[in-house]
């Protein structure tokens, strides 16, 4: 094997995330040696694609109180309240640190920092550049990366396996892309922050890198997945391509009508509309700003109904954001515009913009304790990868973005401290993990001539299952016929073969790769879902329909068995000050005010 290469810390992924993390780590102890690996270059990771802003506490008439409060019942009531507390307290911080690293967030006609409702939150307090937050914040992070002479970057080098020796994490193997070698990589301290897995499924918002690799390689490692049941519809999809309409546009006064021009939400208990409701009541959350899960289950409700449209590319309500004006629609959200017009054939200032709920988020993810550290010791996660838990069983919009700020930074500091405890590699048992690692990918891959399976027939048969078993409803028949799918998919691709057997930017390799993290991360979901026989967030099950707290105000963790179907075990939820309590939206809250605490 070529010669191996040596780190303190290494970050997988260059996304939000792993740029925080990385910063962390060379700000904490500069130095330390430090490396991020990443399979596609940084500028190109889907926090690139995030449109609609971050959520922080800034305003006088909002309080850290309100934000912990939304942030746990949109949740119903499964995230860690210390982690939400923790979170809260930091993001304003998180969130001005950006800005002096570059990030221009947009502004009020005062010159301060502008936020916009978002959905779930009683007031708004979504931070934002425009549409293009994830951008903006995404160069401001790689930028500020740059200025760390410490960091070696591995841009285009997609990551295969963790190195565990003695009970700790002690490295990877990696593919240098452009080459095709697996090298390994000793790394006294690994963080992983390679993102979410939309891609499981066959409608999403997620780029096509987003295949759960991390989630995958950390579970292959023996640490457990937490609550992978907990799946994120956005209610405002393209249809067809799925290309996201972000909630900015119902934020700035965007509202979805049936094919009967009804306003439908009325009918679903999710609060008073803005425009009939007393203008200055100080809860902005009205009925198209409630919370996604609720929004994707009323959209399921009107298709059984009859009452939303039919086209070529499936059913679909409109999003009319008419009245709010060219001006206001360029100024606010012009890439709503761009996008409606390219890729939905409508220019929503003259007609309704078409939309679907559509996969876009995972809540579950690799199991962290509140400071990002996961069981396996030199391990940490962080972003849409971990769950830590803050996003429960429904994430509010705009906290994904603040999330992997922060405990990105917790991820940074924290490896960055172990990696100086910790200076030896069990270097003869890892290098020779790595070769076996190298012997599996020729093996079973690359050299490999007789495969009668193909990586698009076993994707597209499990992204089909997914969707048909695993989706907004399930019931138990449902999950099982998807879990069985599964374990015969899994079975189906250990003979699948390749038609490329090059090694320079050999594509269909890593696909391969993908799918095998993808079939890993789906049965852990499969199974945790199955098992959960309560009807909580984004997780309903029609024959559980009720949230039942006494058996599952816990975390499922999914550990991989190599025998076969992963086992499910549970964790308590931390509970501080928030008691569970009924999810209420609408116009009865109250909010308190900075002044009032
Ligand atoms: C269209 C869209 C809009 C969104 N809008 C918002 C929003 O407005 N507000 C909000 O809060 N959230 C939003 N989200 C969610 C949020 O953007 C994501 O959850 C977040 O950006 C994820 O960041 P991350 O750093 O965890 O991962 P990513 O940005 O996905 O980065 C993952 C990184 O991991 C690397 N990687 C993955 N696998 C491997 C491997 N095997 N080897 C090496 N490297 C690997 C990739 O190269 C990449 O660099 C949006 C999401 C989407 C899809």
């Amino acid at each position: 094997m070529a010669e191996t290469i040596q780190h303190d810390v290494v970050i997988i992924g260059g996304g939000g995330a792993g740029l925080r993390a990385v910063i962390a780590a060379a700000e904490a102890h500069p130095d330390l040696d430090i490396a991020m690996v990443s399979k596609v270059y940084p500028m190109r990771s889907h926090t690139v694609s995030a449109e609609g802003g971050a959520a922080g506490v800034i305003k006088d008439n909002d309080s850290k109180e309100n934000h912990i409060h939304d942030t746990i019942s949109g949740a119903d009531w499964l995230a860690d309240q210390d982690a939400v507390e923790y979170f809260v307290d930091e993001a304003p911080k998180e969130l001005t640190l950006l800005e002096h690293w570059g990030c221009p967030w947009s502004r009020e006609p005062d010159g301060s920092v502008a936020v916009r409702p978002f959905g779930g939150m009683l007031i708004e307090r979504t931070w934002f550049a425009a549409d293009k937050t994830g951008f903006h914040m995404l160069h401001a992070l790689f930028q500020t990366s740059l200025k760390y002479t410490q960091v070696t970057r591995y841009d285009e080098w997609f990551a295969t396996r963790l190195l565990v020796e003695n009970g700790r994490c002690q490295g990877l193997t990696a593919i240098e892309l452009r080459t095709g070698q697996v090298r390994t990589i000793l790394a006294k301290a690994v963080i992983m922050c390679t993102g979410g897995g939309g891609r499981i499924f066959p409608f999403t918002t997620n780029a096509a890198i987003k295949t759960g690799d991390g989630m995958g390689m950390a579970y292959l490692a023996g640490v457990p997945l937490k609550d992978m049941e907990f799946v994120q519809y956005h209610p405002t999809g393209l249809p067809g391509s799925g290309i996201l309409i972000t909630e900015a546009a119902r934020g700035e006064g965007g509202i979805l009508l049936n094919n009967k021009g009804e306003r439908y939400l009325e009918a679903y208990n999710l609060g008073t509309p803005l425009d009939v409701d007393d203008p200055e009541h100080p809860v902005k959350r009205s009925m198209e700003l409630g919370p996604r899960d609720r929004l994707s289950q009323a959209f399921m409700h009107e298709q059984d109904q009859g009452n939303v449209f039919d086209s070529e590319f499936g059913t679909y309500v409109q999003l009319d954001v008419r009245h709010l004006g060219e001006k206001e629609i360029n100024r606010k959200i012009p890439f709503v515009r761009e996008l409606a017009k390219n890729y939905g054939g409508v220019d929503p200032v003259n007609e309704p913009i078409p939309v679907r709920p559509v996969v876009h988020y995972m809540m579950g993810g690799v199991a962290t304790d509140i400071s990002a550290a996961t069981e396996l010791p030199g391990l940490w996660a962080a972003g849409e990868t971990a769950c830590v838990s803050l996003n429960g069983a429904n994430r509010l919009g705009s906290n994904s973005l603040t999330e992997l700020l922060v405990f990105g930074a917790r991820a940074g500091e924290g490896a960055a401290e172990w990696a100086r405890e910790h200076p030896d590699f069990d270097t003869a048992a890892l290098e020779a993990q790595a070769e076996a690692e190298q012997r599996r990918i020729a093996d079973n891959f690359i050299n490999k001539q007789d495969g009668t399976e193909r990586i698009s027939t076993i994707r597209t048969e499990l992204q089909t299952a997914m969707e048909s078993g695993a989706g907004i409803y399930r019931t138990e028949q449902s999950l099982q016929a998807t879990a069985d799918k599964i374990a015969e998919l899994k079975e189906r691709f250990k003979n699948v073969g390749l038609d490329d057997h090059s090694l320079s930017f050999n594509t269909e390799l890593t696909s391969a790769l993908e799918l095998e993290f993808m079939l890993e991360i789906a049965e852990s979901l499969a199974h945790s879902a199955l098992q959960r026989t309560e009807s909580r967030g984004s997780h309903q099950r029609t024959d559980y329909e009720a949230r039942d707290d006494a058996n599952f105000l816990r975390h499922s963790l999914a550990r991989y068995n190599a025998g076969g179907a992963p086992a499910i075990d549970y964790q308590d939820v931390v509970i501080t000050n928030w008691p569970p309590a009924e999810r209420v939206y609408g116009a009865e809250e109250t909010v308190v005010k900075t002044d009032d605490v």
